[in-house]
């Protein structure tokens, strides 16, 4: 190869709390951390990708990987309970949890079940009805057997809720 590449490009990212405000003071946030929620907010890193998607967790240190373009133009609040679901994902890394444990399925992995139970407690607080949550969890990647597996696991009535093979709004 006459080639050369630079191979040590490293990933770039961002102070959290550069982009998020005022998620320390959140009760559902301070539930998540307890007492470490100062310290992991105030550690934890952001990479803004340039590619469609919403929002994980790298499973290299932990750190959020959110899309640009969701972050640009998703709804507030599916932004919001995300970024609840995901500081869950945060928290089960500085554990030392398996994130991504393939004996599970998806929707009933227990990191998965945790994410979307605090997510959807702190839907309910903001006043979310249940066709709204539906909405929220209903993804491009879940069929609609597997959101009423998921909303029972979450306590969340869905069974009305009928696929129109939508995903989330995006403005
Ligand atoms: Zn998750």
């Amino acid at each position: 190869m006459k080639v050369s590449i630079v191979r040590d490009a490293g990933v770039t990212t961002k102070p959290f709390k550069d982009y998020f405000k005022g998620f320390e003071k959140v009760e559902a946030v301070r539930r998540i951390f307890g007492q470490r929620t100062d310290e992991a907010l105030a550690n934890l890193r952001v990479e803004f990708a340039g590619r469609r998607g919403y929002m994980g967790v790298s499973e290299t240190d932990g750190h959020l990987i959110i899309s640009a373009d969701y972050l640009s133009r998703g709804d507030m609040v599916d932004l919001y309970l995300d970024i609840i679901h995901e500081l869950v994902h945060v928290r089960q890394f500085m554990e030392g949890k398996e994130l991504f444990d393939h004996n599970y399925e998806y929707i009933e992995r227990p990191t998965e079940i945790e994410a979307y139970r605090s997510a959807v407690e702190e839907a309910k607080r903001l006043g979310l009805s249940d066709k709204r949550i539906c909405e929220y969890l209903k993804t491009e990647w879940i069929s609609d057997h597997d959101l009423e597996r998921l909303a029972k696991a979450v306590n969340v009535d869905c069974a009305g809720l009928k696929s129109e093979g939508k995903q989330r709004r995006v403005s």
